[in-house]
């Protein structure tokens, strides 16, 4: 037998466009400050869309408020600059990214 998905569970990925794309015009170097979009999105897609059994935000990275670390969990973001931190790796910080 063919491999095939598991039809009972397949879902649907809606990402936001970035905070400086208009459409026609995208700007660089322009930032969301909260998840605000996000929430009116979540409403947007309940209020519009047929058949949507759950809307729900989840997030890739998180970033330590201490250093701009970011991490795949909020639980080794919320460790980053915490002494007791041993074994979160980090994936890149955010002074890496702005070069
Ligand atoms: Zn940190």
């Amino acid at each position: 037998m063919k491999t095939k998905p598991n039809y009972e569970y397949g879902y649907i990925k809606v990402e936001p466009r970035g905070a400086g794309n208009f459409g026609l015009v995208s700007m660089s170097g322009i930032h969301y400050e909260d998840d605000s979009h996000l929430k009116d999105m979540v409403e947007d897609i309940k209020r519009h869309v047929d058949r949507v059994g759950n809307v729900e935000i989840h997030y890739d990275f998180y970033v330590c408020g201490e250093c701009g670390s970011e991490y795949e969990t909020k639980e080794d973001a919320d460790n980053c600059c915490q002494p007791t931190n041993v074994k979160a790796e980090k994936i890149k910080s955010l002074k890496d990214k702005e070069v």
